[in-house]
């Protein structure tokens, strides 16, 4: 297998993809794969009980939030948030550091008055905004932002008190590679198919009292105290998507939880920027209190190498590092399952290509 940089989907760790092949035909003695078995039976019941518990074990979620298990992606949560937590108010405010949060902001505004509360767009979104800068509404029905904007590699390096006023955090490209205080927030969402499993999957943690007050109109499925309710199993859920989670979970405890991924995630992170600030050739725009430990854009001092940049590094076995289409350039991804070791290749190989066309 080669080193794979992916924003995501992204790579899975390679202990979880060698159980679930052994698995695969004949789940637990059962004679069937669990993708073949009803998500109301005994045994895929327990998968995901196993696996909600796990996740709540990782990130030390209080007993007063539920842990939804949902199809749609982030971009459903776009509007699943407006729709469940306005609440009868018709302001919410954002903070816009980027590409997803303009699409969150996008989505609401369908539903409310959005209350930008403080954008860092005039410096090409390369910061987040302080504390201190933040403006916050007291009225707003909740505070949305995105801890890690994926794409500018843009990451808070604070938790933004928000006051009485729930926090809701896009967390698709940092839950779990770190610990976080859940009890800060009033709801936490994430695509799985970065940091959590495969894609199909979207968590949900959200404080309980926020639940049960959607907007006139909601659909069934884009409630979540109808998924509360019904232990994420309204309709069908995504039962492989849910077991390969289950799987890395298990792994992620196996590994010593979220406090060992910051360790490990830090020092990868910590390593990459140093090897591109260390380079004539190599750049990233971020200031350093936020540079993500996640997503890690970098760009050539000649773009006109892009394409051999991309094609030598494919060679070398390190995939996926071209940026996102939106803003070019490079980017390595480096979730929990990417290790130090494919980090130090990917430093290599860039000090190598410096070395011969910079
Ligand atoms: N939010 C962030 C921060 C993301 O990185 C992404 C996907 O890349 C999304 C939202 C959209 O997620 P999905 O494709 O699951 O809808």
């Amino acid at each position: 297998r080669h080193f794979n940089f992916s924003a995501g989907p992204a790579a899975l760790p390679e202990e979880v993809l060698k159980t679930a092949q052994q698995e695969m035909l004949d789940w637990h003695g059962c004679g069937l794969s669990i993708m073949e078995m009803s998500h109301r039976s005994d045994e895929f019941m327990s998968v995901a009980a196993q696996a909600e518990q796990d996740l709540r074990d990782l990130m030390h979620i209080p007993d007063n939030y539920k842990v939804l298990f949902l199809q749609g992606g982030a971009t459903s949560q776009f509007a699943m948030v407006p729709l469940n937590l306005l609440r009868g108010k018709t302001t919410a405010d954002y903070i816009n550091t980027g590409v997803w949060s303009k699409k969150a902001i996008a989505e609401a505004k369908r539903y409310c008055d959005v209350n930008v509360v403080a954008t860092t767009e005039s410096t090409q979104f390369t910061s987040a905004p302080t504390q201190d800068e933040l403006v916050l509404n007291p009225d707003a029905a909740y505070v949305h932002y995105t801890p890690n904007e994926t794409i500018g590699g843009v990451e808070f390096d604070y938790i933004p008190d928000t006051g009485d006023v729930p926090l809701v955090a896009d967390m698709s490209s940092n839950i779990l590679s770190r610990p976080f205080d859940v009890s800060k927030f009033g709801l936490i969402y994430a695509g799985a198919q970065k940091n959590i499993g495969p894609a199909g999957l979207t968590v949900v943690i959200v404080r309980e009292d926020l639940l049960g007050d959607t907007l006139a109109g909601t659909p069934t499925m884009y409630d979540y105290a109808v998924h509360a309710a019904a232990g994420s199993m309204n309709n069908t859920p995504p039962t492989l998507a849910w077991y390969l989670t289950g799987l890395v979970f298990k792994w992620l405890k196996a590994q010593g939880g979220v406090e060992a991924m910051e360790v490990a995630n830090r020092r990868k992170a910590e390593k990459l920027y140093q090897a591109i600030a260390d380079s004539k050739f190599f750049s990233n725009p971020v200031v350093k209190r936020n540079q993500s430990w996640m997503n890690v854009p970098f760009i050539l001092a000649d773009s006109n190498l892009d394409s051999t940049f991309i094609a030598e590094s494919e060679k070398a076995g390190l995939l996926n590092l071209q940026g996102h289409r939106s803003v070019g350039g490079m980017r390595a991804s480096i979730y929990n399952a990417v290790n130090e070791q494919a980090v130090d290749a990917l430093i290599a190989f860039m000090n190598e290509f410096e070395r011969t066309h910079g």
